[in-house]
């Protein structure tokens, strides 16, 4: 069976894009067709400034809202990465395979530190060595398929060179894993600024729809989405970046393709009124299901505390013999 791996980082409410993205198929197909582990990967909340507090309430809300997205605990493995210790044992090793060119040159790692640099600020050593501990995230387990939005592409590239790296350096020890996309929505836009990803962590939530938004901030989020000049809705992401984002959102929501849409609309403000109504009828299950399961905090626990327990059992053979091949 399919072994995949994949997770969401606890630093902030979580997103329609991470939804979109990620989290429906692991809750449609993944769980259902697959061997699947899913992390509320709270390591890689800790590479940028943070505060404790935050950082383990967001990981409990995190959990909370997967469940309520319908991740099962029956079909899939659901936990916390910091609670399997295997991921930080396997990252080091990771770490001496990698290069620090190679680390320099991911994308994410020169959106985050160069403002943080230009700012004056330090940057922590983890931003830099975080894709080897995403790629341990990944390795320990023997993944087959990371399904994620276009935004880890690379991350799980990096994966992919360092688990065949090691294999020839050392012997065959890991599975070399790929990324698996959604075909519609694989990056969803900030509403505000149609070029820059819809991210959990921006600093403005304007353009951001939250899955805890209720139902008349989507619809001002929606309708103050910002457009292009024109009035003609066609779908072109290149030169209609705004546009074509609410044809994305909109298909994704109703499970259509976003040409189909674009030829029906006479107008900006119809589009947005139906792409509002397609986000608030999606989240309102989950928003009624959230609110259930965060009345019973204990259960949550009792989930990711019996997934750590899995996930372990599962990590620890071929963490322990990557220790063993690389001579220690
Ligand atoms: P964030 O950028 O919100 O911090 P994470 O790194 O926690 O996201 O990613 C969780 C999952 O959600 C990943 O698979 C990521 O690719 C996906 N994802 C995040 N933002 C978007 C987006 N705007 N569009 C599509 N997928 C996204």
């Amino acid at each position: 069976m399919t072994r995949i791996f994949s997770g969401i980082k606890p630093t902030g409410h979580l997103t329609l894009g991470n939804y979109l993205g990620a989290l429906r198929r692991w809750v449609e197909v993944d769980q259902h067709e697959a061997d699947a582990l899913f992390s509320v990967v709270d390591l890689h909340a800790l590479t940028i400034d943070h505060d404790p507090a935050r950082v383990r309430r967001l990981s409990r809300q995190a959990a909370t809202m997967m469940l309520a997205a319908g991740l099962d605990p029956e079909l899939c493995t659901l936990f916390v990465q910091s609670h399997v210790d295997e991921h930080t044992r396997l990252s080091y090793l990771l770490e001496c395979t990698a290069t620090d060119g190679e680390l320099r040159r991911m994308i994410q790692y020169k959106e985050k530190s160069a403002p943080a640099r230009a700012a004056g600020q330090s940057v922590r050593v983890s931003l830099l060595t975080y894709p080897a501990l995403m790629a341990a995230d990944i390795l320990a387990y023997g993944t087959d398929e990371v399904p994620v939005g276009e935004d880890q592409t690379q991350h799980v590239e990096l994966a992919r060179d360092l688990a065949v790296r090691f294999n020839q350096r050392y012997g065959h020890t890991f599975t070399v894993p790929k990324a698996t996309h959604p075909s519609v929505a694989a990056r969803v836009m900030d509403l505000q600024d149609p070029t820059s990803k819809m991210g959990k962590s921006h600093e403005s939530g304007a353009g951001i729809i939250y899955l805890l938004d209720d139902a008349d901030v989507v619809r001002k989020k929606v309708m103050r989405a910002v457009t292009d000049s024109g009035t003609d809705v066609a779908y072109d992401r290149e030169n209609s970046p705004g546009i074509a984002n609410l044809l994305e959102i909109l298909a994704s929501c109703s499970g259509g393709n976003p040409m189909e849409p674009a030829g029906v609309y006479e107008s900006y403000g119809a589009l947005k009124k139906d792409t509002a109504d397609a986000v608030v009828e999606l989240l309102r299950p989950i928003r009624e299901r959230y609110a259930e399961l965060a009345a019973d905090a204990g259960h949550v626990d009792e989930v990711v505390k019996k997934g750590a327990e899995r996930a372990r059992g599962m990590a620890r053979p071929r963490v322990n013999a990557a220790y063993e091949a690389i001579g220690l």
